[in-house]
């Protein structure tokens, strides 16, 4: 089966791990640090905190801008579960704004339109969690013009987005946002195995969100009730989690960082090549919006169904039957039992219901060989012809 995505892993990557086995820190010794100076390198961005999943740094985002019981998280029905949970984590209310049916991202209009209305009946949202899907970046000059306006935070889900640039700057510079999260989970673009990592220019915010990473525990005499009772002491401050990453997990990303540039060449090159070989086909091939480079994290097709005679199932299972490892990127989140449960309903978000009814993610990672990708092309031209 040809994966839809997979990690690559060289020597320079296996060295650098064993290298801090035989080290005497496995956890919260120099490579976290390390790897987060990467990461500010490579953004732009006056901060980062490596943590051990995007689900956590989504949740200490939401943590460190003051989400809580009452407030309202808005976030894009086309992402992975995890951008919506981290504000039911924190108590708050979730609701989603529908994307634009040509960039699949949050649509910026109808964002607007939603805070008109919300407005109106005092329901303004606290966070908005726009997601950079398939790599592409969000309209992220629109999204931060009416954050200024309607008074809202906004954290940048870029797990697909490592390495796009919006504007000539890298994705997670945090121009036009306050946090912007990154996973390291191995088929997104660059990995740790578990990992993930949040960024910002806001000296508070990266406070906050390191103190909640480990148990809300300080050592900084600074920050302390009282006095220090001696070299051992420490104070629990706040209530926090363990979501630290390892130093193993650590090591895994500065080598991987080094290589990013390649990653994301190598993906468009990918993508060039999907672009000139499917185009006779009855499908809708991906948009990219103007002034923005993606990181290309996946390469969504969307059937032309009134054209073709099969169902999107049946091209999806056909494809799996002859090896081609597709996927499906995403359910509607609100469509998901446990958000019809809080009282989300089908037909809510109708571009992002007609998109889940169409796409199909095909292959494409980094260690992918051309001949790799003209089965891919071959088997679904056979499939999409076929009478
Ligand atoms: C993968 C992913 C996450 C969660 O990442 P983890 O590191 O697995 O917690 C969140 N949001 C999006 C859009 C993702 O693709």
């Amino acid at each position: 089966m040809i994966p839809y995505g997979k990690q690559e892993i060289t020597q320079q990557d296996i060295d650098g791990v064993v290298e801090v086995l035989q080290s005497d820190f496995l956890t919260q010794g120099p490579k976290v640090p390390e790897f987060e100076q990467a990461l500010t390198r490579h953004t732009g961005a006056s901060y980062a905190l490596a943590v051990n999943s995007a689900t956590s740094a989504l949740h200490l985002a939401c943590l460190a801008l003051g989400l809580g019981k009452g407030d309202l998280l808005w976030t894009s029905p086309i992402t992975f579960v995890a951008s919506a949970n981290c504000g039911l984590y924190c108590d708050a209310k979730v609701d989603f704004v529908d994307i634009d049916p040509k960039t699949y991202n949050m649509c910026p209009n109808k964002l607007e339109q939603k805070l008109i209305e919300a407005k109106a009946i005092g329901m303004l949202p606290k966070v908005v969690i726009p997601v950079h899907l398939c790599g592409q970046p969000c309209d992220m000059q629109a999204i931060g013009a009416l954050a200024k306006e309607y008074g809202f935070k906004v954290v940048e889900d870029a797990s697909h987005a490592i390495g796009g640039r919006y504007h000539d700057e890298p994705i997670g510079n945090c121009a036009f946002s306050d946090i912007t999260v990154f996973s390291f989970h191995p088929v997104k673009i660059v990995t740790t195995a578990e990992g993930g990592a949040a960024v910002t220019n806001q000296k508070d915010l990266a406070d906050k969100m390191s103190l909640l990473r480990s148990h809300g525990i300080t050592r900084d005499n600074e920050k302390m009730v009282g006095e220090s009772h001696g070299g051992w002491f420490y104070q629990q401050i706040d209530l926090g989690f363990n979501y630290r990453m390892t130093e193993l997990q650590a090591a895994l990303g500065v080598t991987q960082m080094k290589r990013l540039d390649d990653f994301i060449s190598a993906r468009h090159h990918l993508a060039n090549r999907y672009y000139r070989k499917l185009s006779d086909l009855p499908l809708e091939l991906p948009y990219q919006l103007e002034n923005t480079y993606s990181g290309l994290h996946l390469y969504v097709i969307r059937l032309k169904l009134d054209d073709i005679s099969s169902s999107q199932r049946e091209v999806f299972e056909a494809l799996r039957a002859k090896g081609i490892g597709v996927n499906l990127h995403y359910i509607p989140v609100h469509t998901q039992p446990y958000y019809q449960g809080l009282g989300h309903r089908e037909g809510d978000f109708p571009s992002s219901e007609q998109y889940y009814k169409e796409a199909i993610s095909l292959p494409m990672f980094h260690g992918m060989t051309e001949q790799q990708q003209d089965e891919v092309v071959r088997v679904l031209t056979e499939i999409l012809t076929e009478k």
